[in-house]
């Protein structure tokens, strides 16, 4: 019989591994791991100033220690207000072990005043996937492959719905008016019709099909 495809899942968020394993529709035969079940600890410096490059970061950090193909998310949100803040920095926003309540009560706080019309922002997700080389030569080496997708909207002027996580209660997409719905208030299949890791998903997975998963 076939070995049985594995795939790590390089993250400690539960909320992305949900998120991804909806979103990439592997073969029902694909393993699904995180590095917690690998006892992978630790986790890389996310010293990137884009996306693209802390994505690369989280994949070599992971692939390399798994020897398995790994794929990671780095995302965040780019609010126009804030010159493409916080960017890298979201998770970080409001500090280094910032909640997500810390996070959304400082962005509200920022943005205090502002218009509807000055308040437009996207989600922005990078994949990047890890690839492990049979041609690499004695010291190994990884093949890396990013995916981006985006999603357009604007930031609520209060926190509406309990739906998703992050900033989603406070992320109103262009789909609706201003004032309208928040992502924490769509249903998920709503939000993963235009998610900016739904996007990045449908880009990748081409290249996972080419691996067989
Ligand atoms: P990372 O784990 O370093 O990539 O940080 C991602 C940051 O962006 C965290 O603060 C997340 O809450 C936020 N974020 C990423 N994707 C989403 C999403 O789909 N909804 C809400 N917040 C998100």
């Amino acid at each position: 019989m076939a070995e049985p495809l594995r795939l790590l899942v390089a993250t400690r968020s539960r909320h992305k591994l949900r998120e991804l394993c909806e979103l990439l529709a592997l073969d029902p035969a694909t393993e699904l791991l995180s590095p917690d079940d690998l006892g992978i600890e630790g986790e890389p410096d996310e010293t990137g100033t884009t996306f693209e490059t802390n994505a690369r970061i989280k994949a070599r950090y992971y692939g390399s220690r798994a020897g398995l193909p790994t794929l990671a998310d780095d995302s965040g949100l780019e609010v126009d207000a804030l010159h493409g803040g916080p960017g890298v920095y979201t998770r970080r926003y409001a500090g280094p072990a910032a909640t997500d309540a810390d996070n959304n009560a400082k962005l509200l706080r920022e943005l205090a005043g502002v218009p509807a019309a000055e308040r437009g922002a996207r989600y922005v997700c990078v994949l990047a996937l890890a690839l492990p080389r049979d041609d690499a030569g004695p010291r190994g080496g990884l093949r890396l492959v990013t995916r981006r997708g985006t999603c357009r909207g604007r930031i609520a002027t209060e926190l509406r719905g309990d739906g998703g996580f992050g900033y989603d209660p406070l992320f109103e997409p262009e789909q609706e008016p201003p004032g309208g719905r928040t992502l924490g208030q769509w249903s998920t299949a709503e939000k993963h019709a235009i998610s900016h890791r739904s996007r990045a998903a449908r880009r990748m997975t081409p290249v996972l099909r080419t691996l067989g998963f």
